[in-house]
């Protein structure tokens, strides 16, 4: 706990950090861990230091989620997945820093400042979920918990070195993560290797009936096949020819290549494949998640959630606590899925946005049916840029995630898992996305990369 607390202070990766609390969980955590062990029960994360994403609803603790409106708000119970990994034996080692509400690519829209990349203090960790990542890579803890909407698990797990992956939709729960665009959000491991990512996932994945979109079907653990998993004979991969085009930084392009050879030495059948639609992605995702947004976030109020800015009218109270609580960035996000589900303009934007979800899904689903077990592409076009470098031109910003985001959009699960590092020695990272619910698939996948 030393020497987390002192690491994180310099990177900044962590909310909130309470070392009395985290001594105190340890030590009930331990008895726990006694207990269980006299019962004979194998708890698969004991006594393991895991590192969550502030949005993770987590019983007396401060959840603020990157946000000064936030600041003071308490959790009055626990997410499923935060339940499951108490039950697992896992002991929490802080709140990570994040974008404001998971909005962001570069961890500097958080209320509490930007993180630092462990591998480079001028560049960015990626984001949103970039406290966790960077707490991953500076070994603070061997685990984390990151969410991810539009690629905020893959992408700072690239920038920063580390294994992130987003679980197919349903396949984890969402209750007690605090909303952001509901069709697309999922809570995913973060770690330093493929076979713990594994483990996490396992933790957290199966059914909830908390949560409406919860899938109900089968699920077998990951971590017991990894032993298994020599080689990739049989499988067919599709290299997605539109992820390698004018957009992709020559390293980037260089390794990911590398890291294709590397599948292909492992007995795949390599094939390029295309994805028509996949361009729209970023345009497409832009109108629906801050769509979601938009009614989402109509819950900090100053009333229900939120620190309340008093004022004689209820409409100067609402406005005022609103224009105070939110940042710039959240506030940008709320007016353009606003203006998205107008009525006049929504026909325009929300609908068609929609449908063009569903021919993007249908291309995935395409490959698939021709026999593709699993796509292939950088998780991202460049590596970690320095701070500061996109804060003034959203639309940069916006396409740190444009190889990511069509996992979200269709719903597949994806991983990211480092492949090299550039000139500069930033990191690298190749991304995996098999069929839905092909999370064996995927880790197989990736392990050839361990
Ligand atoms: N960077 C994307 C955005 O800003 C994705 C965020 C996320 O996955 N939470 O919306």
């Amino acid at each position: 706990a030393d020497r987390v607390e002192i690491n994180h202070r310099d990177l900044n990766t962590h909310i909130n950090w309470d070392k009395a609390a985290i001594i105190d969980a340890a030590e009930k955590q331990n008895d726990y861990i006694v207990a269980a062990k006299k019962a004979k029960k194998l708890l698969p994360l004991a006594g393991v230091p895991i590192v969550v994403k502030d949005n993770l609803m987590t019983k007396g603790t401060t959840v603020t989620c990157g946000s000064k409106f936030l600041k003071s708000y308490r959790s009055p119970y626990d997410a499923t997945v935060i339940e499951k990994l108490r039950a697992a034996g896992a002991i929490f080692m802080g709140r990570a820093n994040m974008d404001e509400f998971a909005m962001g690519s570069s961890n500097e829209n958080s209320a509490w400042g930007p993180v630092k990349n462990p591998v480079n203090k001028s560049h960015v960790p990626g984001g949103s979920s970039g406290g966790s990542a960077a707490a991953v890579a500076a070994h603070l803890a061997p685990l984390a918990l990151g969410t991810d909407t539009g690629g905020s698990i893959r992408q700072p797990a690239s920038f920063c070195g580390v294994v992130g992956m987003k679980p197919s939709y349903g396949r984890v729960s969402r209750y007690g993560l605090v909303a952001f665009g509901s069709s697309l959000d999922q809570v995913g491991p973060i770690a330093t290797t493929v076979r713990d990512a594994a483990l996490l996932y396992d933790v957290i994945a199966g059914h909830d009936p908390k949560d409406s979109s919860s899938a109900n079907r089968p699920i077998e653990p990951i971590h017991g096949l990894v032993n298994r998993w020599q080689d990739l004979e049989g499988h067919r991969i599709g290299i997605i020819e539109e992820c390698f085009d004018d957009g992709l930084q020559d390293d980037v392009k260089v390794k990911v290549q590398q890291a294709i050879e590397t599948m292909r030495r492992a007995g795949a059948e390599i094939k390029t494949v295309s994805l028509p639609h996949l361009k729209y992605s970023v345009a497409c995702y832009y109108v629906l998640a801050t769509a979601e947004v938009s009614s989402n976030l109509s819950r900090f109020d100053g009333v229900r959630f939120g620190e309340r800015q008093d004022h004689e009218s209820l409409e100067q109270m609402y406005l005022a606590s609103r224009s105070e609580g939110f940042g710039k960035e959240v506030k940008q996000r709320i007016m353009l899925g606003t203006f998205g589900l107008s009525s006049g303009y929504y026909n325009a934007y929300y609908d068609k946005a929609t449908r063009v979800r569903e021919l993007i899904r249908q291309d995935f689903q395409n490959v698939f049916d021709s026999g593709i077990d699993i796509l292939v592409s950088p998780t991202a076009p460049t590596t970690a840029f320095e701070l500061g470098k996109k804060t003034r031109d959203s639309l940069a910003m916006y396409l740190s995630d444009v190889y990511t985001i069509g996992a979200n959009l269709s719903g597949i699960p994806a991983i990211s898992v480092p492949c090299g590092t550039d000139q500069k020695g930033l990191p690298i990272a190749v991304q995996l996305m098999t069929p839905m619910f092909r999370e064996d698939l995927l880790f197989k996948g990736a392990y050839v990369y361990e």
